[in-house]
């Protein structure tokens, strides 16, 4: 695998970054997690966006173009020869003296990774997933807002952990005023009566590129409306059906949340049309903007 840092492509074995990185010594960085579909950069414009956003978010200027860092994301994907793939792009603060200020270091460091990604095994695909609640709520927007793609993954991380000891894959949460927010890395819709429903993004959540391409695409294109509102878990237990979309899951239904089940504890009806209609779309031309 080749990876691209700071300008180069280098081995895999040879892409490493100082310990002085700010990126490793406080999470001081932005990410972006993007899919390649047969050769296609999904929805590369709207991760573009978003990872400027949020790189301002947290006042780091970053050092290579829009369009120079576009052409890296292109050529890391050439250069490693998969016409399906996951690419990871990150900007650190990059190195600097010990200490918080991110202003003492001079130049962020920029990495293009691109390998395969299997989230959740696929089985799960077929039959539904089951899901927990975490116990640890969401960080409140005032803190750290959801909608900046920080290095700041811990707080999810640790709802991952208890997801992990529940013995399942993924986990539910819940911001501080007790609104479902979102998953650990996937955001959450649920359908009752035919209408799709998902949290708002003032919910403190990631505005996600799948939930934004469910939302205005694939849900109209396939006859169903989707709403945003805020919800409560009560909403997640008398649903017909849940699902959760992102971009290394996907579209993946959910079969029960704490041992509930959830409609009739298998991917329902509607998920498998939004599921069908998403993979037929990213198979054939996937949209680049
Ligand atoms: N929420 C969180 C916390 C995430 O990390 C992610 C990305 N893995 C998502 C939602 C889904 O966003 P996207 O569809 O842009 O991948």
């Amino acid at each position: 695998m080749k990876v691209w840092l700071d300008g180069h492509l280098v081995d895999k074995q040879h892409a490493v970054v100082p310990v002085y990185d700010h990126g490793l010594l406080y999470g001081d960085g932005v990410f972006e997690g993007i899919r390649v579909y047969n050769g296609r950069i999904f929805k590369l414009k709207s991760h573009l966006d978003r990872l400027e956003a949020s790189a301002h978010a947290i006042h780091l200027t970053m050092h290579y173009t829009r369009r120079e860092i576009e052409q890296a994301v292109r050529e890391t994907v050439s250069a490693n020869g998969l016409k399906d793939a996951y690419i990871r792009l990150v900007v650190t603060r990059g190195p600097g003296p010990l200490g918080l200020n991110p202003f003492t270091c001079p130049k962020p460091t920029t990495i293009v990774i691109v390998d395969r990604i299997q989230l959740y095994p696929t089985e799960l695909y077929e039959n539904g997933m089951p899901v927990i609640v975490a116990k640890r709520p969401r960080i409140p927007v005032e803190c750290l807002d959801p909608s900046v793609k920080s290095l700041n993954y811990l707080n999810n991380i640790l709802a991952k952990v208890e997801a992990h000891e529940a013995g399942v894959h993924e986990a539910i949460m819940l911001n501080t005023d007790g609104e479902v927010a979102e998953c650990t890395g996937d955001n959450i819709f649920f359908i009752r009566g035919g209408r799709v429903v998902t949290p708002p993004v003032t919910a403190g959540i990631l505005n996600g590129v799948t939930r934004l391409f469910v939302m205005n695409d694939i849900a109209p294109f396939c006859g169903v409306a989707v709403e945003e509102r805020s919800m409560r878990l009560e909403d997640l237990f008398t649903a017909d059906e849940v699902f959760l979309t992102g971009t290394a899951a996907e579209i993946i239904g959910v079969s029960s949340i704490d041992g509930e089940v959830i409609g009739e504890g298998k991917v329902g009806p509607i998920t498998s049309k939004l599921i069908a209609e998403f993979k037929s779309r990213v198979a054939s031309q996937a949209p680049e903007d």
